[in-house]
């Protein structure tokens, strides 16, 4: 017998479960119209800290409303959403909740005129007073983290689209959010660079992001979804997990949809 004998192998057992914090999001009765449409119709979820949260539904549901109501872009009028024990209701929770919430976009929405690194500085220099020397610093390691360091010097142009939506989620995380809000990240990209980004939100997903995720990204959904919302007509009317969704979805509206998608 040798000392260093190999370690015995891992020990067999259920697939490791994954634990949540605190609820995060809190919303209840959630209501929005534009004009005399209504968009959100009571929408009511709880997110607990360190979920992943997929929503998917038809074009129209609302589910760019909801989730731009999360972060106060669009504001809701009725109902109460929480986030982070931070009430959002009205000015001045602002500043607060979007420090707390990081966004990405389907249009990447970087700035043009500056460089990758600006892009990424800019806000924790203006909005959490970092020196230029650390944001740089954190902005780089950022980089490294969506794998495009060596583009920081380089303008938005002058990237592809998936190097884009990395950048555009390096800045995010710049901000040290406590939630990722995804509206459709890949749908503006060309088929051989919605992987790369996915595998960077597959990453975040694993290091205890909490994450809302729009997409129709199914091989995403199914692999690092913890939970599937299914939104129709400003509501969300299948709340539930992968495995139960794809295999025996319960509302007609769900069966549709995935009887077209898959
Ligand atoms: P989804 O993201 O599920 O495709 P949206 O949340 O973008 O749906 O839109 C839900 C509904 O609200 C749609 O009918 C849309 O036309 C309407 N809507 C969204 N934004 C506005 C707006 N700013 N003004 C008027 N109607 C809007
Ligand atoms: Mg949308």
């Amino acid at each position: 017998m040798t000392a260093n004998s190999p370690a015995s192998p891992a020990p067999s057992g259920p697939p490791q479960q994954r634990t949540f914090g605190p609820p995060v999001i809190a919303a209840q009765n959630v209501q929005k119209h534009f004009g005399s449409f209504h968009a959100l119709r009571g929408v009511n979820l709880t997110v607990r800290q360190g979920e992943v949260v997929v929503i998917i539904g038809p074009s129209g549901s609302g589910k760019s409303t909801f989730i731009r109501t999360i972060n106060a872009l669009d504001p809701h009028d009725g109902g109460s959403i929480t986030v982070d024990d931070i009430p959002l209701n009205g000015q001045g929770n602002l500043d607060a909740i979007r420090r707390e919430v990081g966004m990405v976009f389907q249009s990447f929405n970087l700035f043009p005129h500056l460089t990758v690194l600006e892009n990424i500085t800019l806000a924790p220099m203006r909005v959490r007073r970092a020196s230029r020397a650390d944001a740089e610093r954190k902005g780089l390691e950022l980089l490294r983290r969506v794998g495009i360091e060596e583009q920081a010097h380089k303008y938005p142009a002058q990237l592809s689209g998936g190097q884009q939506q990395r950048v555009a989620i390096a800045r995010a995380l710049a901000m040290e959010p406590k939630i990722m809000l995804f509206d459709e990240p890949t749908s503006a990209l060309d088929p051989e660079m919605i992987k790369e980004v996915l595998d960077v939100m597959k990453e975040l997903a694993r290091s205890g992001m909490t994450m809302l995720v729009v997409t129709h990204e199914m091989g995403f959904a199914r692999e690092v979804a913890d939970r599937i919302l299914f939104f129709d007509q400003g509501n969300i009317v299948e709340d539930t997990t992968p495995e139960e969704f794809y295999q025996n979805p319960k509302h007609e509206r769900a069966q549709q949809f995935l009887s077209k998608i898959l």
